[in-house]
């Protein structure tokens, strides 16, 4: 990633800083007695992968959880349910997730006798791999109040045996939420065990930086308390939420370079999938709905202001045309205020884009924040070509495109919403199924997790490349990615993962 020397053989370390990188010969010379050496014998070294869009408090809860998702039978399913029953004290919620009837052998879905056999003493709730049905044991369904004469809520559905009446334990879209209101909230201790177990499995995936998303208030302290604890082991840039800005002013760090919080989250639209996302023209599978803005230009502006008074970054939310459009606007005219002084403004999305919005976000520098496991989830789960037309369609995501014209683009996973593994992603971005002409290079897709991550928070002079003077955050791949085949870039190992120097996972 340092263009000046974009390979080379050997990378020597001092304290927490890259110090030289060159042949084996010229780092060889700095070797002193007390020098650890590490001999890679060939495995490929990049920059500590940085993820910009994770929710890391909720993938360590999503860890909590019973992973159904390799279950291929119902029998497997009960298994699986019964070992995690045995370790779970009587009465204690059992929440799973991932199920998916499709890969069953039996071809049907889960029911509360099924539920009963595996887990009879504790309430049970398993979701759906789309999150969006839950099957439900008796004891789930007792605690709930949830019997056959049950109101059924709008927009949901309490499935019933045709034969004799008898709920069957599922439970689909609103109706998720009879049971799930009644399952406990984590308590502190649980939370921070489970962000803990997070922090580790980021490791893992090689990634040395995260931008945390925070979703809600209880997550601050654990933060904090992990910090101070010395469990956080990545690099965290928290982003929390616009209405949590007051909550964030007392926020401490002992070590800016390892924590900081760094921006403030402000949605302007929604999402495509739930047609939320807000569109200059409408949907093109319902001609009467434009998506919806969540604020006013108005109301950004004040939004912004507020952000940068305090130092941070504001990090926009827009994902249709029109959001992303009013977004600009608002950071047109706050650049032109703030005169000279550069301000390194970020989209979350920008999704639904078109010529000129692209200029517009090239003239301001703003760093376009992507998540290419979601893109590959919005064109193949859900059509975004019925749902956009085609010459939008087109316009969605347009990676390539954005790289042409200058703008950076950063990549994050939106773990625990799609797998953390960052490999992944630059997979998707490279192998792009629809609309090809987008596809990225292997180098341009690890830049977007590299170089271009740093520069999205304003760091790409302390890491992002390996070069002299930087921090020394380094991710070792069983494989050179450059090579691979594109289709097992995700499939290559993480075999070191080096923060500050020090080596924090290690595979063998
Ligand atoms: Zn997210």
């Amino acid at each position: 990633m340092n263009p000046n020397k974009p390979i080379a053989q050997s990378v020597a370390i001092r304290g927490n800083k890259i110090v030289k990188v060159g042949t084996n010969q010229e780092i060889n010379q700095l070797i002193g007695e007390d020098t650890r050496v590490i001999s890679l014998d060939g495995k490929t070294v990049v920059p500590g992968l940085i993820d910009t869009h994770i929710h890391v408090a909720d993938f360590g809860r999503c860890l909590l959880w019973l992973d159904l998702t390799s279950a291929e039978s119902i029998k497997e399913l009960q298994s699986l349910l019964k070992e995690k029953a045995k370790q779970t004290p009587t009465g204690k919620w059992i929440i799973g997730r991932g199920w998916n009837q499709n890969r069953f052998k039996e071809k049907r879905l889960p029911n509360v006798l099924d539920l009963n056999k595996a887990a009879p003493n504790n309430p049970v709730i398993l979701y759906h791999g789309s999150a969006m049905i839950c099957a439900v044991n008796s004891k789930a369904l007792a605690l709930a109040g949830v019997t056959e004469q049950t109101a059924v809520p709008s927009g949901g559905t309490i499935d019933k045996n045709p034969q004799t009446g008898e709920l069957t334990g599922i439970l689909r879209d609103s109706a998720t939420s009879l049971v799930w209101q009644v399952v406990p909230e984590p308590t502190a201790d649980e939370l921070s065990e489970a962000t803990a177990l997070a922090c580790q499995k980021i490791v893992e995936a090689g990634v040395t930086s995260v931008h945390w998303i925070v979703l809600s208030e209880n997550e601050l302290p654990i933060i904090q308390r992990l910090h101070a604890e010395g469990k956080l082991l990545i690099r965290v840039n928290v982003i929390v939420p616009d209405a949590l800005l007051k909550e964030t002013l007392g926020f401490q760090s002992t070590d800016s370079l390892m924590l900081r919080l760094g921006g403030v989250f402000i949605a302007t639209d929604g999402y495509l999938d739930s047609k939320t996302a807000a569109l200059l023209q409408p949907y093109s599978d319902d001609p009467n709905n434009n998506g919806k803005m969540l604020l006013t230009e108005q109301e950004l502006m004040a939004s912004v202001a507020q952000v940068l008074a305090v130092g941070l970054q504001p990090v926009i939310h827009a994902m249709g045309d029109k959001a992303i459009d009013m977004a600009l606007n608002v950071i047109e005219q706050t650049s032109q205020r703030a005169s000279g002084k550069a301000v390194r403004f970020r989209i979350e999305q920008a999704a639904v884009l078109n010529k000129e919005l692209i200029k517009r976000l090239k003239m301001q520098n703003v760093v376009v924040s992507i998540q290419p496991k979601v893109i590959a989830t919005e064109f193949a789960v859900w059509s975004a070509t019925e749902r956009l037309g085609i010459e939008r369609a087109r316009w969605l995501h347009p990676l390539k495109t954005l790289l042409k014209e200058g703008v950076k683009v950063a990549g994050g996973s939106d773990c625990p919403m799609e797998p953390l593994n960052p490999l992944l992603g630059m997979q998707e971005a490279v192998l792009r199924e629809h609309f090809p002409e987008q596809r990225l290079s292997v180098e341009e897709a690890l830049g977007m997790y590299t170089l271009d991550a740093a520069y999205c928070s304003g760091e790409e002079k302390v890491k992002g490349s390996i070069e002299a003077g930087k921090l020394a955050d380094l991710t070792v791949l069983s494989d050179d990615p450059l090579v691979a085949k594109t289709n097992r870039i995700k499939n290559i190992n993480i075999e070191l993962t080096i923060i500050n120097g020090k080596v924090v996972y290690s595979k063998h």
